[in-house]
């Protein structure tokens, strides 16, 4: 009765203009929130056991649906990006779907498709309008958005936050940012969104070229320096934010406030758990949907690592956050280039000829742009006309075998550095590292060689679904 009660509230103040559901969830007490997350977590579960991948799962470990009261109570049961590729979108299905998006980049490069319903996206849109609306989002704004409408998740999110704030707005999509920047101007937008690496590019335009009067910048997509992003708030004049989601999530799992000190966490949608955490209590990011009925997913493993903060924030807002994420546990970089992973390099490579199999591409962030840095073992690297003709072939295998990192290129989204070196130079260990992050730009190759030995988290010991602990990546800060 009182669990009704309480979702009957709580479907009353989110039905409300932004404003007023600010104000009513902001006076209901943190134990009802958890309370109708466990009421909704247990109606998700049982929903969620009819699905084949579901179904399969409980019956193999025994698991009896009516007796799990809370997610831990599930032990080691998660569902990982792996299983969504591996059993396909279908195998989690429990209702009609009316529209899917796709993740944007993975580590094997197959991306992973989830499905959702027009109710859903109304539900995710009035919690992003929520935090917009806390971010300062008025009807009397102005709004161009110049997210990448491909497959992906965000543009329709917003688009759907942007009719319960009742603002103008105008999708610009992934353009060039000069082109953006001439055309803009005839909108004077206040509030523009983008990915960071987009915004900073188009911030170094204004710069140049002049700025308007904005109220925010918002980005989505990827994470960004905090000097980088001193950079464009100095240009605008204005505060830029960032939100924290997946495609998997439909969208925002969290959204930064006027602090910018870890995201609001999205507890109305979600029932966050980090199962596994270190002594700083940073661990991985794991999430049970709450309201969907379509796909619901069950301890989904998120891959970014992070802590749940608990403690109240100094804006006064009544959800709870997520410190800024630290890194992902699997070998992806998410930087100006794209969502990248070895195999892009080694597709890059392929039939390059002259270049063996040793080689290893580095990330790190310049004069508020990410490099990306090809190291290639390559017979004969000392001769200049071997290494102009490996440069030539790898930059014509980039912009014809990858459109859109081309594109990001062109865009001046990132730097992108091809460097043969001689033979025997890049394995130090056994292993050969792929893919690395470094803090800061390397200064000779001997301390690059030092850097490049990628910080491991402690004790966070191995976990049953196949990531290998040891080899977190700490790819921000
Ligand atoms: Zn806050």
């Amino acid at each position: 009765m009182l669990s009704k009660l309480t979702e009957q509230f709580e479907k009353f103040a989110l039905r409300t203009n932004p404003a007023y559901a600010i104000k009513f969830l902001n006076r209901m007490p943190p134990a009802l929130l958890t309370q109708i997350q466990l009421m909704k977590f247990r109606q998700t579960l049982r929903l969620a056991s009819i699905a084949p991948f579901y179904a399969e799962e409980f019956a193999k470990r025994k698991i009896d649906v009516s007796k799990i009261k809370h997610p831990s109570d599930l032990g080691d049961f998660f569902t990982t990006g792996t299983d969504l590729q591996k059993y396909g979108a279908e195998a989690f299905l429990v209702g009609r779907a009316d529209t899917a998006f796709e993740t944007t980049g993975t580590t094997s490069g197959k991306p992973k498709r989830v499905f959702f319903s027009n109710r859903e996206l109304a539900e995710m849109g009035r919690a992003s309008a929520i935090g917009l609306h806390q971010l300062g989002l008025r009807r009397e704004d102005t709004v161009l958005s110049a997210f990448d409408v491909s497959f992906w998740v965000s543009p329709a999110v917003v688009r759907t936050a942007f009719q319960y704030l009742g603002c103008f707005h105008t999708e610009a999509g992934k353009i060039p940012p000069e082109e953006f920047y001439e055309r803009a101007s005839r909108y004077r937008p206040t509030v523009i969104f983008g990915e960071p690496s987009w915004l900073v590019r188009l911030s170094e335009i204004a710069e140049k070229r002049g700025a308007w009067k904005m109220k925010f910048l918002f980005a989505g997509g990827e994470n960004i320096a905090e000097e980088t992003r001193k950079k464009v708030e100095s240009v605008w004049n204005a505060p830029f934010y960032l939100n924290y989601g997946q495609t998997e999530s439909f969208g925002a799992i969290g959204v930064e406030c006027a602090m910018r000190d870890g995201y609001h966490r999205n507890d109305l949608n979600f029932f966050f758990e980090t199962p596994d955490v270190n002594s700083e209590g940073f661990g991985e990011l794991v999430y049970t949907t709450l309201t969907r009925d379509v796909m619901p997913l069950v301890r989904y493993r998120s891959t970014d690592v992070t802590r749940l903060v608990d403690e109240p924030c100094a804006c006064g807002l009544f959800a709870k956050r997520i410190a800024k994420i630290k890194g992902r546990v699997d070998e992806m970089i998410v930087c100006g280039m794209g969502n990248i992973s070895p195999w892009v390099f080694a597709e890059i490579l392929r039939e390059v000829p002259l270049v063996s199999d040793e080689w290893q591409a580095r990330v790190w962030h310049e004069d508020c742009r990410d490099v990306v840095e090809l190291r290639v073992e390559t017979a004969y690297a000392n001769e200049s006309h071997v290494r102009d003709a490996v440069v030539k072939n790898i930059r014509e295998n980039l912009s014809s075998r990858f459109p859109d990192f081309q594109k990001n290129l062109e865009m001046k989204l990132y730097d992108f550095r091809v460097c043969p070196v001689e033979r025997g130079n890049l394995r130090t260990a056994r292993k050969l590292k792929r893919l690395v992050a470094l803090a800061a730009p390397p200064v000779d190759e001997k301390s690059a060689a030092k850097t490049a030995t990628v910080k491991k988290t402690e004790a966070l010991s191995a976990n049953g679904n196949g990531h290998s602990r040891e080899e977190i990546l700490w790819v921000v800060d």
